[in-house]
């Protein structure tokens, strides 16, 4: 007999205090919905990981695991940023789940679409991505840089999804792969689709936020891009000694010109040229001294191998007599784990 698959729902949340209690009830109730449509099994759960908090998103997301068994919560010792949090969440989950979904917890990606995911993955999809149809919820400077940076990566090489951030499900299989990705610069949105598992798309409407404030500032958004951009693609390099060659070939052309000047008595007119070219060279050298630094950066920290992120408390692998796991668990043991 077929079972239907257990689903774990993975929310990175950081300062969410204002729209976690709507996020909760939300996805409990669509859990509650994806049961009794035979859609996924009664021992699926929401696991929230709180991504650092200084708010009370901690005690809301304890005080709901006591209440709901379902609930279920993962502390990070210290703000690990969006990606890490997603990871950290992924990777506890993999153990007692046949798939995960990753969703932001401010919900500004339709909850409904996760039937359509499970949908897809009963079908034999791997990977589902979650792809945003528009973007008119988003305000007009989030929208143009976002699409800005899927064509930047596309340029430099990198296979993303288009308009796909970080809503997806993935199977059991895909996870235990992608945590062989051992780097620490992992930039999620680029690594998955190197995963290579049987995946696909579907498409929904991105809403606004349900409350709160993004978490996501331009400072963060740049360093976002950038990371992406250094940690997947060395075109930048390669741009870079592109314009070495044609500065070169200018300088030679130049060269033949001011010999011309020199043999034909109007040196003094070469001032100009020369400020000019300094000023060129010198920008470009910088331009190029900055790209090499941005890659050491890289392999310096590569060469560290520091752990990812820190589990603080993990509710979620903490056995407990009676869990709906039904393990044995001494008491002896559970002292030596807490
Ligand atoms: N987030 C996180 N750690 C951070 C920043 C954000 O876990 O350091 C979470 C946040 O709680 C949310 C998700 O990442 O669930 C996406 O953040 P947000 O909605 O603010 O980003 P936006 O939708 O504006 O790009
Ligand atoms: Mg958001």
């Amino acid at each position: 007999m077929i079972t239907e698959p257990v689903l774990t729902i993975v929310i990175p949340c950081y300062n969410e205090e204002e729209v976690l209690p709507k996020t909760i009830r939300q996805l409990r109730e669509l859990r509650e919905q994806l049961i009794a449509e035979r859609l996924i099994s009664n021992k699926s759960t929401l696991l929230f990981i709180d991504d650092g908090s200084r708010d009370a998103t901690w005690t809301m997301i304890y005080k709901a695991s006591l209440r709901y068994s379902e609930v279920k919560g993962v502390k990070l010792a210290r703000n690990a940023g969006h990606q890490n949090a997603l990871l950290a969440g992924l990777f506890s989950a993999k153990t007692r789940s046949d798939c995960i979904v990753s969703i932001d917890a401010d919900l500004q990606d339709d909850v409904s679409v996760i039937r359509e995911f499970v949908k897809k993955f009963h079908e034999g999809y791997e990977i589902v991505y979650g792809v945003r149809n528009k973007r008119d919820a988003d305000t007009f400077f989030k929208r143009h840089t976002a699409q800005g940076f899927y064509k930047l990566m596309k340029a430099m090489g990198a296979q993303l999804v288009y308009n796909h951030a970080d809503y997806r499900l993935m199977s059991r299989r895909a996870v235990e792969e992608l945590e062989r990705f051992e780097e620490a610069n992992l930039f999620l949105r680029g690594i998955v689709p190197l995963l290579g598992f049987r995946s696909t798309t579907v498409s929904y409407d991105r809403k606004e936020r349900l409350a709160g404030e993004t978490k996501y500032p331009l400072k963060k958004m740049i360093a976002f891009a950038l990371d992406g951009i250094t940690s997947f693609s060395i075109t930048p390099i390669r741009l870079i000694s592109l314009v070495g060659f044609v500065s070169f070939f200018i300088s030679i052309f130049f060269g033949a010109y001011f010999l011309f000047l020199k043999f034909t008595g109007h040196t003094q007119t070469g001032w100009t040229s020369l400020i000019t070219s300094i000023w060129l060279l010198g920008g470009l050298q910088l331009i190029a001294f900055g790209l090499i630094g941005e890659y050491i950066g890289k392999i310096y920290k590569e060469t560290k191998r520091r752990p990812r992120y820190i589990i603080d408390l993990d509710l979620f692998n903490l056995p407990m007599p009676g869990s709906f796991f039904g393990e044995e668990v001494k008491m002896t043991d559970q002292k030596k784990r807490v």
